[in-house]
């Protein structure tokens, strides 16, 4: 793959960002506790799931689940 070849791929990645598709958010159900309404969110962690108002969802399920 040649220098040109990676230019298009990263325009190509930039304006797929740039796009309403990423700015919505997408609702997502806990795999946990099967909460809904949830969606990702990203932190110095990394993706995390967090509610409506903007709190990380702490699982008290994925916690026990954990536990084991
Ligand atoms: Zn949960």
């Amino acid at each position: 793959m040649g220098d040109g070849a990676d230019d298009a791929y990263d325009r190509a990645l930039s304006e797929l960002e740039g796009s309403d598709y990423c700015e919505e958010l997408v609702e997502v159900q806990c795999a946990y506790c099967n909460r809904k309404g949830l969606h990702w969110q990203e932190t110095e962690h990394g993706w995390r799931l967090a509610t409506p108002n903007g709190k990380l969802h702490e699982c008290s399920a994925y916690l026990t689940a954990k536990e084991k």
